[in-house]
């Protein structure tokens, strides 16, 4: 079968990890008889070298006549690039919460599972991990604090400022039905966390959510304050299938799941529209200080595009392929320079992407 998928290279190590996912993705299409045809797309900082903006509207249309959309990463130095001189609506980053507005990509996934092969990467002790952990973050990302309004003035002589976090049924319904959607295919439990002991827009989150759940009885749904899911996500990470929740809580706590893996360049993330396109990016950021050094981990990326297979085109098959690929090669002591441990064979990141290639049956 044929499919559009758009290509955003991005800055810093981007257009690298990108490279090495597209190889990959040559090598699915050839083994499964599949036709890929990439559009490239400019977003970032690259944008803004070519075009004045980080995301233009040539750049949105590309991206909503594509099947689904790959991606690198996006942004600079924020200490040495000029990109951070101009105004914040116009740096690297607007262009990707600009995106993510356009092709109203409001499903977050962000899967934080350790493979038992970068156990020395995690930085929990042995009887935590046990045999490993396996969680799905699921966050909200198109409303609350980050879109509400906001202001700074000055009342009373003193400068104050107010962000807003707002959601409604239909914002909390959509995403929760995504949660328990994944729930199903996976170890069918869902955690929701909330702070319903203070906010509104939580107590609201929590009827809503038990809602939705009526319509799967053969999930367990629990709910979870923030604060303790904080410290359960360090304390028993196993206890999680897939956590959901609000956009500002699953940004702090995606971030610390992933450092809990100890392993940022392994991990990928999807964002989710209500129809089956999606964009596809690696977890981490543009990593400036290793750009161009042929030694970024693809692995993150080639993730990603398994997850764009898997999500928008329905190719489970191919999708496990190549996760397949990745545990073989971590199995056979490849690593790049962020997961090196002792006894291993250290590759750069376009040997890392041969070496893929090669596993894939
Ligand atoms: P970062 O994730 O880019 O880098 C953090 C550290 O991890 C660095 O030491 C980097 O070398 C390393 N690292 C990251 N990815 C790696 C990989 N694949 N292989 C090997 N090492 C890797 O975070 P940062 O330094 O805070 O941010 C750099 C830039 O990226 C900033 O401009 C930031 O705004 C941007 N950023 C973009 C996205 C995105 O595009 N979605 C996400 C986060 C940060």
């Amino acid at each position: 079968m044929g499919y559009k998928i758009g290509v955003i290279k991005g800055d810093g190590i981007g257009p690298e990890i990108v490279t090495e996912a597209v190889k990959v993705l040559d090598h699915i299409a050839l083994k499964y008889g599949h036709q890929f045809d990439y559009t490239k797309i400019l977003m970032g900082g690259c944008s803004i070298d070519a075009c004045g903006v980080p995301l233009t509207e040539e750049a949105i249309t590309a991206a909503k006549a594509s099947d689904a959309v790959l991606m690198g990463s996006i942004g600079g130095d924020a200490k040495t690039s000029p990109w951070y001189q101009l105004p914040p609506e116009k740096r690297p980053e607007a262009g990707l919460l600009g995106i993510r507005k356009a092709l109203n990509l409001f499903a977050n996934l962000r899967p934080a599972n350790l493979y038992k092969e970068l156990k020395e990467a995690c930085p929990l002790r042995d009887d935590i991990i046990g045999d490993g952990f396996d969680m799905m973050i699921m966050r909200e990302l198109t409303g609350g604090l980050y879109f509400g309004a906001r202001k700074t003035e000055e009342i009373d002589g003193k400068m104050t400022a107010v962000d807003t976090l707002i959601y409604n049924e239909d914002e909390i319904r959509r995403i929760a039905i995504r949660a328990f959607d994944t729930a199903a295919k996976r170890r069918k439990k869902v955690t929701s966390v909330d702070k319903a002991n203070v906010l509104d827009s939580s107590r609201l989150w929590r009827k809503i959510v038990e809602e939705v759940a009526k319509d799967y009885p053969d999930i367990t749904l629990e709910h979870m304050l923030v604060d303790n899911a904080a410290m359960q996500i360090v304390k028993n990470p196993r206890q999680f299938d897939v956590i959901l929740t609000e956009n500002m809580f699953g940004d702090i706590l995606s971030d610390e799941a992933s450092m809990v893996t100890g392993s940022i360049g392994m991990l990928a993330s999807a964002s989710l529209n209500d129809s089956k396109f999606g964009l596809y990016e690696p977890s981490h950021g543009s990593a400036p200080d290793i750009a161009g050094q042929d030694i970024a981990n693809p692995i993150a990326t080639v993730l990603s595009a398994s997850m764009m297979l898997r999500y928008s085109f329905d190719l489970d098959k191919e999708a496990d392929a190549i996760d397949a690929a990745v545990k073989q090669v971590l199995t056979d002591g490849y690593r790049t320079g962020d997961i090196m441990s002792e006894g291993c064979t250290k590759v750069g990141c376009s040997r890392m992407g041969d070496l893929l290639v090669e596993r894939i049956r």
